[in-house]
């Protein structure tokens, strides 16, 4: 099953994705999965990021060749920041190169979002907390995220955090994904889930003892290597087999 938020008449809704259909559901789909009114045709629809968070948690540096080639240590624990809700951006929207850094990255990277409270959950049941897998680009202002201890301001521009389409609620296993991010359609990181150093399950359960996980929350799992600048202009794509394909753009300030 697809999940989409969307733009019905300027109201944000979610949606269940049929063919080439969105039928509007009158809830958000962790109160359940009534339809309610007329479908909407998906190329007229405005989908919006799939997800309601009350937080946004990622984890740094989950892939070992992409801690190689940022020149750090692996972590013995899952190194978790936050990124700010703010910084959601659509399917299809624009990432803003803020002025104040003269290089910002993608990181293409598998994101969930939670379909129920999760607090002191074990590794065993996390998933059983997942509504739906989609894709993610950790967009970071590399230059700030060298200066500084902690990585608010790199990671937490407003547009930094483009996310969708749609969620995918039938994944068997989420650490048997290919994942690939391409710019102006040249492929610049291609990665296996299966490389985690830390699983989903494994990261779930971990963030769920800090903090506790609300419905609608959004997590995203870590970059595998081949992150690069990006520039006014390109155009980028993060595809995950059996999700879809997330697209942005990226502009001047
Ligand atoms: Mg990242």
């Amino acid at each position: 099953m697809r999940l989409c938020r969307f733009d019905d008449a300027e109201t944000p809704r979610w949606g269940l994705i049929e063919r080439d259909e969105i039928r509007p559901l009158a809830t958000s789909p962790w109160q359940g999965l009534k339809v309610l009114g007329p479908a909407v045709p998906l190329t007229q629809a405005r989908l919006l990021p799939p997800c309601e968070p009350s937080k946004i948690v990622a984890v740094g540096l989950n892939y070992r060749a992409h801690a190689a080639e940022m020149g750090k240590e692996l972590p013995r624990e899952p190194l978790l920041f936050l990124k700010a809700p703010s910084a959601l951006l659509p399917p299809g929207g624009s990432v803003v190169l803020p002025r104040q850094s003269a290089r910002v990255e993608h990181e293409g990277e598998l994101a969930l979002v939670i379909s129920r409270r999760a607090a002191h959950v074990p590794a065993v049941q996390a998933l059983e907390h997942v509504l739906g897998w989609t894709c993610l680009d950790d967009v970071t202002a590399r230059d700030i995220q060298r200066q500084e201890k902690v990585y608010a301001r790199a990671k937490g521009f407003d547009t930094f955090c483009p996310v969708g389409p749609w969620l995918e609620t039938e994944i068997a296993n989420p650490q048997a994904l290919a994942l690939e991010l391409r710019v102006n359609g040249v492929v610049r990181q291609r990665g296996a889930t299966a490389d985690m150093i830390f699983s989903v399950a494994e990261i779930i359960a971990f963030v769920s003892e800090i903090m506790t996980l609300l419905p609608g929350d959004l997590i995203t799992t870590g970059t595998p290597p081949g992150v690069g600048a990006l520039v006014a202009g390109d155009s980028v794509e993060v595809e995950i087999a059996g999700i879809g394909i997330l697209r942005h753009a990226v502009v001047a300030p």
